[in-house]
């Protein structure tokens, strides 16, 4: 049941732009661009999302592009 929530509040979280882990702004992370015109986005507790300038939107980094 725990599992069930945990998707949408990362979700919420994703689409305000705060990081899923430690609601920090992703604003204020890390960014390093990548080849493929995304941007790297490193927040303070370790966790990396991908930012994608054309959709404008943040999602969890996959297992190889860390
Ligand atoms: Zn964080």
């Amino acid at each position: 049941m725990f599992k069930n929530i945990i998707a949408p509040v990362q979700a919420w979280l994703l689409s305000q732009e705060r990081c899923v882990g430690c609601g920090t702004p992703l604003e204020k992370a890390k960014r390093t661009k990548r080849k493929d015109k995304t941007e790297k986005v490193t927040c303070q507790c370790g966790r990396i999302f991908i930012y994608d300038p054309k959709t404008k939107n943040y999602r969890r980094a996959l297992f190889k592009e860390v």
